[in-house]
């Protein structure tokens, strides 16, 4: 029987929550889509370009295990130019986002490690932990979402490995303050704790210019990509730069999985670091301020300041419930029990037109 040959790393979680909405949404006609974690613009065409021109002028080989040079070259240098004095910075392709923060875990996190993860959390990070042999130790940060650093204080013991950490976050689009940064990458430093920051919502800041907690702390493992800020989600790219024995680790183990970025893509990363997207970083601020100013007064919700979500509470039930409500009303959101181990919250995405947008405020307002 084939169900016996599953190896037990793979029990350890499950995704049947996510899939539970994507089979609802699927026997829906036209619905309300405020569920998507993508953005709605498309890749902008000097980037298809780039990636057209690759193909047809044969750069599709393997690409260097670290990065084709025309691509790593440029973040290298940008890295540098952020961070400067990090001398024993180094950075590689990775492919997406994803693929960095898993060759992160499977080569930092020792089976028994203790990982710490803010909940809500995007659901990659407790999955693969526990994939690692790890132990997600969950910390808390309702109401507001923000930094709880006496939580993390209290919740280090001398199993903790790693603080995974997001901003601006999925799902709760919530961004972290200097003070924050600084405080986490001062906690991370002197309990020398491997710092993970997931940076790949920085372009999407409405408020405040992003902060990193690598400015503070020089051996923070940066995680960023490509997906979010070019709207590349289905070409994998993104990059990793940390510590030059974490990365070097992290490249031996990407030899022997990813391998490399798809080489095309590379040529068009580089394109895209000169492609700027700001027109629809200001619409996306002017779409979450469309959404805030609609549901405020019917809503408990804490005020995004990037990314582009909103997570707010439901104003009955669970959080469940009440995607299956909005959902019975053609609006398809995302339950919160999914990025979390509690069941109060959804997530709404606008990352959407503004039709869509106002159609999902009218449902929401009635429903509230
Ligand atoms: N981190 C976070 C916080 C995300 O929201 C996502 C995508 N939803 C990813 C990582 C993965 O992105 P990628 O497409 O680059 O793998």
């Amino acid at each position: 029987m084939s169900t016996q040959w599953i190896a037990d790393r793979t029990k350890s979680f499950d995704s049947s929550g996510i899939r539970k909405v994507f089979d609802l949404a699927a026997k829906l006609k036209d619905p309300i889509n405020l569920s998507i974690g993508q953005p709605d613009f498309d890749v902008p065409e000097p980037i298809k370009d780039a990636m057209i021109d690759a193909v047809r002028s044969g750069k599709n080989g393997y690409a260097l295990t670290q990065g084709m040079p025309v691509l790593r070259d440029k973040l290298l240098s940008q890295v540098r130019e952020e961070l400067p004095g990090h001398a024993d910075r180094d950075l590689f392709v990775a492919s997406g986002t994803s693929g960095g923060l898993m060759l992160a875990i499977m080569s930092l996190v020792n089976p028994g490690d203790e990982v710490l993860v803010f909940d809500p959390y995007f659901v990659m990070y407790d999955s693969l932990v526990r994939l690692a042999g790890g132990v997600p130790v969950l910390i808390d940060t309702y109401p507001d979402f923000r930094l709880p650093i006496d939580k993390v204080r209290e919740a280090i013991t001398p199993r903790t490995k790693m603080i995974l950490f997001n901003s601006p976050a999925n799902p709760t689009g919530v961004t972290a303050t200097e003070e924050e940064c600084r405080a986490i990458a001062a906690v991370a430093a002197e309990h020398d704790l491997a710092l993970v920051s997931d940076e790949i919502y920085r372009r999407f800041c409405y408020d405040e210019p992003f902060v990193s907690p690598a400015r503070f702390n020089d051996q923070t493992i940066v995680i960023d990509g490509f997906s979010k800020s070019h709207a590349m989600t289905g070409w994998r790219l993104g990059f990793v730069h940390g510590p030059a024995p974490v990365i070097q680790t992290m490249l031996k183990l990407q030899q022997y999985t990813f391998v490399c970025a798809p080489q095309p893509v590379q040529w068009a990363g580089a394109v895209a670091l000169d492609t700027s997207v700001d027109e629809h970083v200001i619409d996306y601020r002017r779409k979450r301020d469309m959404m805030i100013d609609a549901l405020s007064d019917k809503y408990e919700i804490s005020r995004p300041g990037g990314a582009f979500y909103i997570f707010p509470r439901a104003p009955r039930g669970s959080g469940s419930q009440f995607v299956t409500e909005a959902i019975e009303h053609n609006l398809l959101l995302v339950p919160g029990n999914i990025f979390s181990r509690h069941d109060t919250h959804f997530r709404i995405s606008y990352a959407a037109n503004d039709e869509t947008i106002q159609r999902g405020i009218e449902v929401l307002r009635k429903l509230s």
